[in-house]
């Protein structure tokens, strides 16, 4: 069976978000010889279009509109409502982020598709149905999933599917939304990392727990993160202690996140810490107690102060990163 994917891409700022790219490389798996088009909105959405098609995209529906620049709840339900009747997909494929996992529920109840969440892979097994992999039990399981339907929406984690380049020449279709009232209208926006790396895509996290003492402490692991174009993370027990915002708590109960290189610094790997970066792919830790049960989770271990080692490593990084490639 021939499947048409639909990819719900997301912008942050003007930028198409990693997972929309991801979720290509999905939507091509699950598609088969089907098609795979896409939606891309707000008032630039035009500019990404060869992005799209170079990715993959076969059909790119523009929504030129400005009131879209901004995630809306009521506005982008409208909008994607629209685009579902005109496309009519079998999958829809968008990102386990905020608006993500926001807005799917509410499309799978409207549409009466099935919704499987959180999703690190994709294939096609021999029934020819869609199976998902999810990461369940604090990253210690894998479990693997279907639809019972023919439909359905799934919402990938970011940094798990990578991205496959499969330039063609995608077809450019405008698309314009009629607008109904508003239920509910958004005052204003507080950004509290608005000039950072965004946590969940990065590719480096530098994170900071307890062991790092204090605010002024965190200065020192943005400045490592900085060298290293990452993110800076934290445990519960530094946000609890107030030495940086929750917004960049890790785990259980904070964000989930996979990058290519996880730095714990002053972090002991208690389990709830260790289920929010578990799968990452490559973990080094910075911890003065050689006991620290972070140290098995670990590719990397460091014993040591981090006040005396995170200045060793900004130094040698940033000579590494200055030095012309031999
Ligand atoms: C329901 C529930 C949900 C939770 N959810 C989360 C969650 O989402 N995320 C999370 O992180 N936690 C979560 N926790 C809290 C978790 O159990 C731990 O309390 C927390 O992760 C500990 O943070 P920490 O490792 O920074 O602090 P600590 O456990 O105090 O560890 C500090 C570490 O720093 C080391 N250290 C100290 N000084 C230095 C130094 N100078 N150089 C190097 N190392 C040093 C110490 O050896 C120690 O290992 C949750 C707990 C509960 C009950």
């Amino acid at each position: 069976m021939n499947r048409n994917v639909l990819v719900l891409s997301e912008m942050k700022g003007f930028q198409i978000r990693n997972v929309s790219i991801e979720g290509l490389a999905a939507a091509k798996k699950a598609a088969g010889e089907g098609k795979v088009v896409t939606a891309a909105v707000g008032s630039k959405a035009e500019q990404h279009a060869n992005l799209l098609s170079q990715y993959g995209a076969d059909q790119i529906y523009i929504v030129q509109n400005k009131e879209l620049d901004e995630y809306h709840p009521d506005l982008y339900f409208q909008a994607y409502v629209q685009l579902i009747h005109e496309i009519n997909p079998d999958v829809i494929i968008m990102g386990h982020t905020g608006n993500g996992r926001d807005i799917a529920p509410r499309l799978a109840a409207r549409f009466d598709y099935g919704l499987i969440g959180d999703c690190i892979d994709i294939d096609v097994d021999c029934d020819n149905k869609v199976v998902l992999t999810r990461s369940v039990y604090s990253g210690k399981l894998f479990e693997k999933k279907r639809f019972t339907g023919d439909k359905g929406i799934i919402t990938i984690r970011p940094n798990n599917i990578a991205p496959v380049e499969n330039p063609g020449r995608g077809e450019i279709v405008p698309f314009t939304i009629e607008e109904a009232p508003l239920r509910t209208l958004i005052k204003d926006i507080v950004r509290k990392a608005a000039d950072t790396v965004d946590l969940s895509e990065a590719k480096v996290i530098v994170s900071g727990g307890r062991g790092v003492k204090s605010a002024r402490g965190f200065t020192l692991l943005k400045e490592l993160a900085d060298v290293l174009n990452g993110a800076v993370g934290a445990s519960r027990g530094a946000c609890d202690a107030e030495y940086c915002d929750y917004a960049l708590q890790i785990g259980q109960t904070g964000k989930v996140v996979t990058p290519d290189l996880y730095i714990a610094c002053g972090i002991s790997g208690a389990i709830q810490h260790v289920a929010g970066m578990s799968n990452s792919k490559v973990i080094v830790a910075i911890n003065k107690d050689p006991e620290a049960p972070i140290f098995d989770i670990a590719d990397f271990g460091i014993v040591g102060d981090l006040f005396e080692i995170v200045p060793v490593l900004i130094k040698e990084f940033s000579n590494a990163l200055l030095s012309p490639a031999k």
